[in-house]
């Protein structure tokens, strides 16, 4: 075993979790064995809200100004550490060494939004009447959980942390339970950067600990990220209990690919989305719309999905179950009538036979009842269903249940700007493969992609992370007694 046994982190201090319940995290690059995680169970959890609420009782009086600065010495120490996080990442992840540093990367892009969170929460003050001030306020909601997948094991957490901490929350995250590595090393740099003991812990486990966030009368508000079954089982649980929750879901995406797109940039942005962190992506590219005769792109984005090597410019999926699974879905659509034009089954890695790779794989007609058209796929794979009309192919994209994002490819602005009003997507982009919005703007998708009000980063976060305090008051003696004394 690589590295030492999982332990939480409460209130500043690594601690053994005594579960006897274990699971052991093989890496998907070559099958090392890399820890072993305890689950942790309902105590764990109990110890780690005591120690937040603790934490919170000065951590909410200290003064927002005062809060960034911890967030302005972890942006430093990120880019210090940027090359450890990321073999950190590839090893329990697999996604490409380059990936995981544009991951970190990411986190850093988000600590810096948090740090300019004292610009963005000013307040609101008028004289609403003669010697009368109203004045709001954000103010801190009190202990919040995170719970997180796996697929960006920095990135993902590092949505919610900057942000819901220097708005003055105390946090308790549970990360997800295939990638328990890089969280420690997040929490060991928020505590070199001062932040305080309490304010951020760490409870590993499963479901078990997903329920008890859920239930527990000390946590006030929940975010989530994950699949859309689980997202949905969340929500449900947590707004029975009263909490306030955000749960973002699962992903099915569709480009759209018009004959007028200028076809090296298309296929290589197609290619990409869809390949990208081995399609392990909530904003992966998994159906492409061709609309009318596109053979010419499809030629091209065969020529560059072969171009990419699994185990070195293709990253790995997570375990042998999603390789199962993403092969299946191949092998269904195959069978069904599809013609497989690029195919990633059965890759072998030469030296990393006990990794879990599944090769670019790109599938042609493709028809909209197949599964592999309406189910998200989360792997290396794209599947191209042939339209005739732009509208035939957004009524394809409206119909699937997911919202949260989708691309059109053209160089007509009109035809562009038809596709922005009438994605059913909650981020559309045009001319780009992963339009995923960056800071001060929001990301979060519609429909079965995303449960709750607002979105989980940028300026729509802020909203979710506090509550708004409205004081009135009077220093006009003179103004006497009226209706609203
Ligand atoms: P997942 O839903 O299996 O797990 C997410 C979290 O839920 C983990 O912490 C896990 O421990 C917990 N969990 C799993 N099963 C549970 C259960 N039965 N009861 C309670 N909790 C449970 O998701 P994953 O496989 O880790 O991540 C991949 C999924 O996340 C994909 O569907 C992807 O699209 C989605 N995702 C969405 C976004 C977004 O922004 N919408 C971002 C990243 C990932």
């Amino acid at each position: 075993m690589k590295y030492e046994r999982i332990q939480n982190f409460i209130n500043g201090r690594f601690v053994p979790i005594e579960s006897q319940r274990m699971l052991d995290i093989f890496s998907p690059v070559d099958g090392t064995l890399l820890t072993e995680l305890p689950c942790s169970i309902t105590t764990d959890l109990d110890i780690a809200v005591i120690a937040a609420e603790e934490a919170f009782i000065t951590w909410s009086k200290t003064p927002i100004k005062e809060r960034v600065q911890v967030f302005f010495r972890y942006k430093a120490l990120l880019e210090k550490h940027i090359h450890e996080l990321a073999a950190l990442g590839t090893e329990e992840n697999g996604k490409t060494i380059n990936e995981s540093t544009a991951e970190i990367e990411k986190c850093i892009e988000l600590t810096e939004f948090a740090c300019s969170l004292p610009q963005l929460v000013t307040g609101e003050t008028l004289e609403v009447s003669k010697g009368v001030d109203c004045r709001t306020e954000k103010v801190p909601i009190g202990v919040v959980a995170s719970i997180v997948p796996f697929n960006f094991p920095s990135m993902v957490p590092n949505w919610t942390i900057p942000n819901a901490i220097a708005l003055g929350n105390c946090m308790i995250i549970k990360p997800s339970e295939k990638v328990p590595l890089s969280i420690g090393r997040i929490a060991q740099l928020l505590k070199e950067a001062g932040l305080p003991d309490g304010v951020f812990n760490i409870v590993h486990g499963d479901a078990e600990i997903v329920n008890a966030i859920c239930d527990h009368p000390g946590i006030e508000a929940i975010s989530f990220v994950g699949s859309t079954k689980i997202a949905k089982h969340v929500y449900r649980r947590a707004t029975q209990n009263l909490k306030r929750c955000l749960a973002l879901g699962g992903a099915k995406n569709h480009l759209l690919v018009l004959p007028d797109a200028a076809p090296d940039m298309t296929a290589q942005n197609v290619t990409a989305s869809m390949s990208g962190c081995a399609g392990q992506r909530c904003m992966a590219a998994s159906a492409m719309l061709g609309v009318g005769p596109v053979d010419h792109i499809v030629d091209k984005i065969c020529i560059e999905a072969r171009k990419l090597v699994a185990g070195d410019t293709l990253g790995a999926v997570i375990n042998a179950a999603a390789q199962d699974r993403i092969e299946r879905y191949i092998s269904e659509a195959e069978a069904q009538g599809a013609k497989i034009l690029v195919d990633g089954r059965n890759v072998k890695v030469p030296g990393k036979e006990n990794g879990t790779y599944v090769g670019a794989t790109v599938i042609d007609y493709v028809t909209p009842d197949m599964d592999i058209a309406r189910e998200e796929v989360f792997g290396p794979v794209i599947s191209i269903i042939r339209t005739h009309t732009l509208d035939e192919a957004l009524a394809i994209e409206n119909a699937n249940p997911y919202g949260n994002a989708a691309s059109v490819f053209t160089q007509n602005g009109g035809a562009a700007r038809y596709v922005i009003e009438k994605a059913s997507a909650g981020m559309v982009g045009v001319n780009i493969g992963v339009p995923v919005p960056r800071e001060p703007f929001s990301f979060g998708g519609w429909n079965e992609s995303k449960f709750g009000v607002g979105d989980i980063t940028g300026k729509s976060s802020i909203e979710f992370w506090t509550k708004l305090k409205k004081s009135t008051t009077k220093w006009n003696a003179e103004a006497g007694i009226n209706w609203m004394s």
